[in-house]
Order: structure tokens, then sequence, then C-alpha cells
């Protein structure tokens, strides 16, 4: 076989597996960014509930005020009932006294009212607090997995990078042109095996005269159907 032939070969091969990695690397990045985005969601969630959360503690607290505030209009009012004189003094600290009581059952009435929302939230925030904590057990160890496997493949692309320049140098130019070219119009297979008459890279039947020209040539030469480059093995007995 000719030097060249083997060139490119070696070539190919070594691009197919560059290819590889590179898509396995665009499959981690994708799944990383998938279990990032599953736990920013919940995140995202536990922040809503916990502002609904203050919200509800900011009411109470208020609530709580206006309760003490009127539990001593109470105890204020019932102070003066033994300084009245009159039955119509009397019947008007009972009725302003009435009036506070009604008023600190109502509020009493949304404390309770907060509480129980507030029981519901808290209860709601700490189910999807464990549901954050199980996402990110199990999407911590296979991050670290993901970013080891990253890593591996960035260093054998490293080496195979300096090694498929090396190769690269050495095919002629012209050839060299159109391997590139068909690298990516041809979805990273640019040089197939010519194989018992039929082309590899498309499936196509080759013109028996065009095959048997290959065969004894032993060179390289191009697909009338696809435009891939194209090779016998020697001596195979096609
Ligand atoms: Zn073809």
């Amino acid at each position: 076989m000719k030097e060249e032939v083997q060139l490119l070969i070696d070539l190919q091969e070594l691009d197919q597996h560059i290819i590889t990695g590179r898509k396995r690397q665009d499959k981690l990045r994708a799944e990383q960014k998938t279990l990032t985005i599953k736990s920013v969601k919940i995140e995202d969630m536990i922040a809503q509930l916990d502002s609904e959360i203050a919200l509800i503690e900011q009411e109470r607290g208020e609530i709580n005020q206006s309760l003490l505030k009127e539990q001593d209009n109470v105890e204020k009012t019932e102070a003066r009932l033994p300084e009245i004189k009159t039955q119509k003094e009397y019947l008007a600290i009972l009725k302003e006294s009435d009036v506070a009581k009604k008023q600190i059952k109502d509020l009493q009435d949304a404390l309770a009212q907060r509480d129980e929302a507030m029981a519901a939230l808290q209860e709601d925030c700490q189910e999807k607090q464990q549901e954050l904590d199980t996402l990110k057990g199990t999407s911590d160890s296979r991050s670290d997995e993901i970013n080891q496997e990253l890593s591996d493949i960035d260093a054998s692309l490293v080496d195979e990078d300096t090694k498929r320049a090396g190769l690269a140098d050495k095919v002629p130019a012209d050839i060299r042109k159109r391997y590139e070219l068909l690298l990516i119009r041809r979805n990273g297979v640019a040089l197939v095996e010519a194989r018992k008459g039929t082309c590899m890279g498309c499936n196509m039947h080759l013109p028996p005269q065009f095959f048997n020209a290959m065969l004894k040539k032993q060179s390289i030469d191009t697909c009338p159907y696809c435009n891939r480059l194209l090779y016998v093995m020697p001596y195979t007995g096609q």
C-alpha cells in the first residue's frame, strides 16, 4: 500500500476518535447542565416559599402587636369600673370592653389562620429541601464523575491533536485540502474503503471498470456518488 494511503487511513482513524471524544464531551456537558437546572429549579421554589413564610411572619408580628394593644385596652377599660358612678357610665364601659373583646377574638382568628398557612408552607419547604438534598447527593457524585471524564478526554484530545497535526502535515496538500473539506461535509467520514466493489461511505456499487482500475492503481480515488476519498485494501482477493 502506498504510504500516502496508509497516512490517510491513520488520519481518518484518528479523526474518528477525536470526533467521538468531542461528541462525548458535548453530551457530558449537556448532562451536567441538566443536573444544574434541576437543582436550581428546586432552589428557586425554596426561595419562593421562604419569602412567603417571611411575609406571613411579618403579618403575624403585626397582628400580635394589635392584639397586645387591644388586651391593654380591655384592661384599662375594665380598670375604670370601680370608679364609675352611674349606670350610663357603666354601660358605656361595658360596651367599650365588648368591642375590644370582639376585636381580640377577630385578631386571634386571624393569627390562627396565619399559623395554619405557616405550617403548610413550612412542610412544603421541608419537602423541597429534602428533595434538593437527595438530588444533590446523587448529582454531586455524578458531577464529579463527569468532570473526571471531561478532563480525561481533554488530556487525550491534546495528545491526539498533536498527533493529528504531525500526520496531516505529511499528507500531500491537495489531498489534505479535499480530505479536510469532506470531513466537515460528510460528518467526519472523509475517507472510506471501497470493498468488494462498493463504497463503504454511501454503500453504492461502484462501476466495475472504475473499481478494477482502483485495484490496479492502489491509490486514493474519489467515489463518483458521495465524493468521499476511496482506497482499496491490497491483496485481499477482491
Ligand atoms: Zn460513496
